[in-house]
């Protein structure tokens, strides 16, 4: 079911057991806390006090947010990356790994946003903790180095993309030769129905109206494009370790069924509920176990009503195919797809690029790199640099 290394060993979803704490609560660093996942992880965290303790929490800015939060929660660590250093919290970006490799840290629920959160889950996973992980373009950038760390130090990823989420519950207890096949639901975004033509010309507010989902500016241009999904294959890769042409993606307007999984023998199973992110980052902080929680909305088969299907219009939503390509091309692709991505959605959102440039700026760097190997930091972060330089200069001439 999932990555197993020379040594047998998971990277992927132990089962755990092990992560409770000396005071038999498990202590849980969450970053990107003023962000949409953070927020939800905290309504969860709260709800379940006498499991979990808050340790440290950090965000890039929103101090007001982050005051507030502190002052709720009292964890020993406030990290805030785009400020100064008082009141006792500590700045600057030393202070994700400074947050991250606490003793009395068990689990780290990463919600950062983009490449930003690597070094954090690197190091998470080399002081040997469960990272509950939202942030995928982490693995998407560097699936092959963050996958062999946590093999190597007895780190745990447990994914909290509502996506792969559903797969892992699908999978648990199950034997891995088992697995045949996944398919990943995507919503389609706001603009799944509506011409080519306008779709190119989308403007921000229209890419920001996601149909199903509140959550962060990036992530929603992601869905609009169809890069998260891109994303979510190459993060489906690393996770269960399964080759490319044993995962797909379909269009589920409803997101009711979070994805499908298809065993050996032909059968299908399905995870579903009404698209809320409190349940998977639940289950991301409880895998193996379930615990009862009565913060969510219980599923009505009735209310949710009709669920459809259709297949990804690939010619108006081209994100999906470079993805799936700069995935099958390996090495460091990825990170440079990633990169692209993340500078042509800063600059469409910045109102600088039409949204039909954020995936051609996509494909010409794609077109244009060198894939080396991304085994290492360095090469991952070169490879993320050039990108980033590419994609500028050709949006820069757009
Ligand atoms: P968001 O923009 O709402 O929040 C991002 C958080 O990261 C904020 O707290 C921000 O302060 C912090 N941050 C931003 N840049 C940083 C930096 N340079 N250093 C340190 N911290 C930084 O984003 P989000 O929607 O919560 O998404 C977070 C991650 O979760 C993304 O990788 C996204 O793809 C993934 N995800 C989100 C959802 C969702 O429902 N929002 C669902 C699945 C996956
Ligand atoms: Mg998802």
């Amino acid at each position: 079911m999932s990555a197993s290394g020379p040594a047998g060993e998971r990277a992927v979803a132990r089962p755990a057991g092990s992560r409770t704490g000396a005071n038999g609560t498990v202590g849980v660093a969450v970053l990107g806390s003023t962000g949409s996942i953070g927020t939800s992880a905290l309504k969860v965290l709260a709800r379940h006090k006498q499991r979990f303790r808050v340790v440290a929490l950090t965000a890039f800015g929103q101090r007001e947010r982050l005051e507030a939060q502190a002052a709720a929660f009292r964890p020993a660590f406030v990290g805030l990356v785009n400020g100064d250093a008082s009141d006792g919290w500590r700045a600057g970006r030393a202070c994700l790994v400074e947050a991250v490799t606490r003793e009395d840290v068990d689990v780290v629920l990463n919600g950062i946003v983009g490449a930003a959160g690597l070094e954090a889950t690197l190091a998470a996973l080399a002081a040997g903790k469960r990272v509950a992980l939202a942030n995928k373009e982490t693995l998407v950038m560097a699936g092959e180095l963050v996958t062999r760390t946590a093999r190597e130090k007895g780190g745990e990823i447990v994914p909290v993309d509502s996506e792969h989420s559903a797969i892992l519950q699908c999978i648990t207890g199950r034997r891995p030769a088992g697995l045949s096949r996944v398919i990943l639901t995507a919503s389609g975004g706001p603009f799944h129905a509506w011409p080519a033509e306008r779709v190119r010309h989308a403007t921000v507010a229209e890419a920001l109206n996601h149909p199903t989902w509140r959550m962060g500016r990036k992530i929603t241009v992601d869905s609009a494009t169809l890069a998260n999904k891109a994303l979510e294959v190459i993060e489906a890769h690393f996770l269960f370790d399964l080759p490319y042409d044993r995962i797909e993606a379909v269009v589920h307007p409803q997101s009711v069924i979070h994805s499908f999984v298809e065993f050996v023998d032909g059968s299908v199973l399905a995870q579903l509920g009404f698209p809320n992110m409190e349940l998977p980052i639940l289950y991301a902080l409880t895998h193996p176990e379930r615990v009862a929680d009565d913060g969510v909305a219980r599923f009505d088969p009735v209310a949710a009503g009709s669920l459809t299907f259709e297949p990804v219009r690939t010619d108006v939503f081209p994100a999906l195919a470079l993805g799936m390509q700069a995935g099958r091309a390996g090495g460091s692709a990825p990170a440079a797809f990633n990169a692209a991505n993340e500078t042509a959605v800063a600059a469409f959102l910045a109102g600088r690029a039409p949204f039909g440039r954020i995936a051609e700026v996509i494909a010409r760097v794609l077109e244009e790199q060198m894939v080396t190997d991304a085994s290492s930091v360095e090469a991952v972060l070169e490879a993320d640099a050039w990108a980033r330089r590419r994609a500028a200069e050709l949006l820069e001439c757009s």
